[in-house]
C-alpha cells in the first residue's frame, strides 16, 4: 500500500498525495521547502514567459487569406525584381511551414474533440 501524505493543505484537509519521505510528500517534506519554494518560482516564471510568447503570438498569426495576400504580393515583387528572388524563397518556405503548423493543430484538436466524446482521458495517452 502507498503511504500518503500526512500534512494539511491550505483548505485544511489532508494532502493525500504520495508520501516519499518521512510520512510526506515531496511538498511537504520539511527538509525540502527550499527547494519546492525554488521550483514554485521557477514555475512560475516558465509560465510567464509563456503567456507572454503567446499573446505575442496570437497577435502576429495570419490568417489563410492573409497569408495568401503576402504570397501574391511576393510574387507580384519578385517577378517585377523589387524583391530578390531569394526573399520569395524564404516567404515560400515560411508560408509551408505556417500551413503544416495549422493542419498539425487542426488533426491534434479534431483527435481531442473525438477523445473527448469518447471518453478517453487525454493525460493517459500522453503519458
Ligand atoms: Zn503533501
Amino acid at each position: 500500500m502507498v503511504e500518503r501524505c500526512t500534512a494539511t493543505n491550505a483548505a485544511g484537509e489532508r494532502c493525500g498525495a504520495q508520501a516519499i519521505r518521512a510520512g510526506f510528500c515531496p511538498w511537504h517534506d520539511p527538509e525540502r521547502q527550499e527547494e519546492m519554494a525554488e521550483a514554485r518560482r521557477k514555475g512560475g516564471k516558465a509560465k510567464s514567459n509563456r503567456a507572454r510568447a503567446r499573446k505575442q503570438l496570437t497577435s502576429t498569426a495570419m490568417t489563410p487569406a492573409e497569408l495568401e495576400g503576402v504570397i501574391g504580393l511576393t510574387i507580384t515583387q519578385v517577378l517585377a525584381g523589387a524583391k530578390a528572388p531569394g526573399i520569395g524563397n524564404a516567404v515560400a518556405a515560411l508560408a509551408r511551414a505556417s500551413i503544416a503548423i495549422r493542419e498539425a493543430t487542426e488533426l491534434e484538436e479534431r483527435l481531442a474533440a473525438l477523445e473527448a466524446a469518447s471518453g478517453m482521458n487525454n493525460r493517459l495517452r500522453r503519458a
